[in-house]
């Protein structure tokens, strides 16, 4: 009897893990079968294969087959069919796999000449630069992040001089992980950075890994319609491959090449580098396009822009007659606009096939947007990556802001020449750590070399941005402090150190509760690893991870869930209707959003009297002035009031003074009027408080707003003073979103689920009964953020077909 043979406890979990597995196979062997063109495993699937066989190999350890009752035997029957179905797939795939790796894989004579010298000196033990290098390097691992005890007495002194500067019990013990990432990747030796900087444009140009397969590329362009094309960060995929289509006639006629990117950031900084190269004044021949910033003339034949402007391009060109190249690069953000882009130009290359779309990845995944555009061929540009050193924390750490700031002193300190990249989450925090680190260097003073601090994210102007390219100069160090910008869109030569809290900035969104909030959270392996790459693109570098290794194994997802399965798809579907798309069930997505979020969107949609009954998009005209400026204000999203360290109080004051009653809306556009009386006054700015910039974006959008409105002749006018109509038009369009005092808090109204005012909020004392707000936040609780208070007989009034059954 089984019972006799085995322990219980093992039984029972054995039995319970059949049932699990029962579930899960019956998902699995459909969606094997489903594509038939695809004869390969995912990487989901082929993880799902290795569990299928640790199963069955303790299950038949666990009981011999003669002791397994009838329904027991089937399922390790049926379980090892599916194993053995698996594996062909996965045999047949292995091959195929091969084949597409190999189409395009470029011979060993094809790499630059300088590689290969330099790849000769470098394994030799002990000897050449690279020996000596990392003989010293060893030496200060063992001394200060303890991988190894000190062997050496000299050491010991060495490490009392450092004590001076840096309490002990104030430094980071870090640990080395045993196998790096990169272990198997090209190694090649140290370019020294000064040498870098000594070569002139042309130079750089030419020493970039994707140079040597100019020629190769441009044939695989001319030959297929798409091609993916995949290339480690820094290799030149988005500066080069769009100057080598240039130089080849793309532009005859006066096509356009186009090349998306991600974030606004990365379009300006990149047009800006390719107009030097080129040798053109930026806005010319080459130039940039993003949200309110339309940096293109007559001229312009190169053009990078974010993916949203060239989705709102459709609108205008919807098959992009004017374009002969289009590139997505940073395909592997999948980030919402892109994924729409994807499906969008795989439907109108069918019908244009002179267009030529390159899709440019990191070294992500690449074999899913082969999969997705009808099997194209990947273009893989070998990379030049050198050894990255992992170093994890011993303990988890709580506070990450302090501990980056620790980490860069200690490494400041410790480590060789070589310049630091931090990666952060926001703006905020991002400004706090520079600021930290800038005084703690203040109080050290001459006891440290200069240590250069350097911001880096979405808002910061231009010129500061700039900044972060240009050399260290010698005897300093550089520390980069960045967001996720850092990982994959932009390359920033000299990094040598990384340190990597493990954490970004993500949109998450509940189709539930139609929650949608912006939060912290823990970055992918994938990401960890891209953030790790950045310190081995000049030389062998360290990456310490603020974070133990065994959260990295077991806390972290294998990679970034893409923004469209967890946004809200409200301004997607609004989109892709007014492109005349109206079959959104079975638009060509790459990974289709969750059914219920597509309609809920379309609920709310029609809620708001924005889809009529038929799907169709219909004229909202429910508008003033007001509004207008509300809806811009809330649009810059809380970056409107300034408040510096040393001037708390002042600051708070200050916003004191805007608030006026009905709630944070109400501030918002106070703050609007008297900023517009004040003639758009930067002093006044700065005397109240108020971030100029986030100012000047609002009034950007709200001139935007009112275009539109002109154009789609909805007459804007005043509710002259009366707060009320303007109250009510904000519960008109967020009437899903309201909140009603209860015991302990409040209570959404749709999911009753317990929600606090924010501390911010000008009604964080007042409490009324019924409010509204713009979004939920999650930071210590769910907090409601721009907060509106209305009477709630406006519910039934605005809304009655959502609210008649509620009440
Ligand atoms: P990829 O797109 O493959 O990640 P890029 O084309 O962005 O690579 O970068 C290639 C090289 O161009 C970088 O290594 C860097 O030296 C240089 N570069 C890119 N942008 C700038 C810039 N704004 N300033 C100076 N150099 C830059
Ligand atoms: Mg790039």
């Amino acid at each position: 009897n089984i019972m006799e043979r085995t322990d219980k406890k093992g039984y029972e979990e054995a039995q319970k893990r059949l049932k699990m597995a029962e579930e899960d196979h019956k998902k699995i062997l459909p969606e094997l079968r489903k594509e038939s063109r695809r004869n390969y495993l995912s990487k989901r699937e082929a993880e799902k294969l290795e569990d299928l066989e640790a199963e069955i190999a303790d299950e038949e350890y666990l009981f011999s087959t003669d002791a397994l009752t009838e329904r027991e035997r089937k399922e390790l029957e049926y379980k090892r069919n599916l194993r053995d179905l698996a594996k062909d797939y996965k045999k047949a795939g292995a091959k195929e796999k091969e084949e597409r790796k190999n189409r395009y894989y470029m011979p060993e004579e094809k790499r630059s000449k300088r590689d290969m010298e330099l790849e000769l000196e470098m394994p030799m033990e002990g000897g050449g630069e690279q020996g000596r290098w990392e003989e010293e390097r060893l030496k200060t691992a063992s001394l200060i992040f303890g991988a190894k005890k000190e062997r050496e007495k000299g050491l010991k002194a060495e490490r009392e001089k450092y004590q001076l500067i840096l309490e002990e019990d104030e430094m980071i013990n870090f640990v080395s992980s045993d196998k790096s990432p990169c272990d198997n990747e090209q190694y090649s030796a140290a370019l020294s950075q000064a040498e870098v900087q000594k070569q002139s444009i042309q130079e750089v140009r030419r020493s970039l890994p994707v140079f040597p397969y100019r020629e190769d590329l441009l044939l695989a362009i001319q030959q297929h319609q798409i091609l993916v094309i995949e290339g480690e960060t820094g290799s030149g995929k988005t500066t080069q491959i769009p100057q080598f289509l240039m130089e080849s006639g793309y532009n005859d006629g006066g096509m356009k090449i186009g090349c998306t990117q991600p974030r606004r950031v990365a379009a300006m900084s990149v047009a800006a580098r390719v107009a030097q190269e080129v040798g053109v004044k930026l806005g010319n021949e080459v130039g940039y396009s993003i949200r309110f910033e339309d940096c293109t003339s007559e001229r312009t034949v190169l053009k990078y822009m974010t993916d949203g402007m060239l989705l709102r391009e459709f609108l205008t060109e919807p098959d992009l007659a004017s374009y002969s190249v289009v590139i997505i690069d940073e395909a592997h953000e999948r980030t919402l606009h892109t994924d729409i882009l994807f499906g969008l130009i795989k439907d109108i290359a069918r019908f244009r096939p002179d267009l030529k779309v390159l899709v440019a990845s990191a070294t992500l995944d690449t074999e899913r947007f082969s999969c997705f555009f009808d099997d194209a061929p990947v273009f893989r540009i070998p990379g030049r990556r050198f050894p990255v050193d992992i170093f994890y924390t011993k303990a988890p750490e709580a506070d990450y802001l302090e501990a980056c700031v620790v980490s860069v002193l200690q490494i400041h300190v410790t480590q060789p020449p070589g310049d630091c990249l931090v990666f952060l989450t926001g703006q905020e925090e991002i400004e706090t750590c520079c600021e930290l680190l800038q005084e703690r260097c203040r109080r050290l003073g001459s006891k440290i070399s200069e240590l250069l601090v350097l911001p880096i994210y979405a808002n910061l102007p231009s010129d500061m941005q700039a900044k972060i390219f240009s050399p260290t100069p010698p005897g300093s160090r550089k520390v980069v402090v960045a967001t996720n910008i850092a990982e994959t869109s932009l390359t920033i030569d000299g990094i040598i150190y990384v340190i990597d809290p493990g954490f970004c900035k993500q949109k998450s969104y509940n189709a539930r509760t139609g929650m949608e909030s912006l939060i912290v959270t823990p970055c992918s392996r994938a990401s960890a690893n891209q953030r790790a790459g950045r310190a081995g693109r000049v030389a062998a570098g360290k990456c310490f991870r603020l974070y133990t290794a065994w959260a990295f194994k077991h806390e972290m997802e294998e990679s970034t869930v893409p923004e469209i399965q967890r946004t809200n798809l409200g301004n997607v579907v609004l989109l892709l209707k007014s492109l005349g798309i109206n079959d959104l069930i079975h638009f060509d997505f790459m990974d289709p959003p969750p059914h219920e979020t597509l309609v809920l969107a379309l609920e709310q949609l029609y809620a708001l009297g924005a889809l009529n009954h038929l799907g169709e998009l219909t004229k909202v005209t429910y508008c003033s002035e007001e509004v207008l400026t509300i809806a811009a204000m809330l649009s810059v999203n809380n970056s409107i009031f300034y408040r510096p360290k040393d001037k708390v109080v002042h600051a708070d004051n200050a916003r004191q003074n805007f608030v006026v009653p009905g709630g944070d809306h109400m501030v918002l556009l106070n703050v609007y009027t008297q900023w517009l009386e004040s003639g758009y006054s930067t002093q006044w700015c700065y005397e109240n408080f108020i971030q100029f910039r986030s100012m000047k974006r609002a009034r950007d959008v709200r001139e935007q707003l009112e275009g539109l409105m002109d154009r789609i002749e909805v007459e804007v006018c005043s509710s002259g003073g009366d707060i009320v109509p303007i109250r009510k038009a904000v519960t008109a369009g967020y009437f899903y979103h309201t909140a009603r005092l209860s015991k302990g808090g409040y209570k959404t109204v749709k999911h009753q689920q317990t929600v606090y005012v924010h501390p911010n909020s000008s009604l964080f004392e007042e409490q009324p009964r019924w409010l509204i707000y713009h979004e939920l936040v999650f930071t210590t609780k769910e907090f409601m953020r721009q907060v509106i208070e209305i009477d709630s007989s406006w519910l039934l009034e605005v809304a009655p077909h959502y609210y008649k059954n509620k009440e």
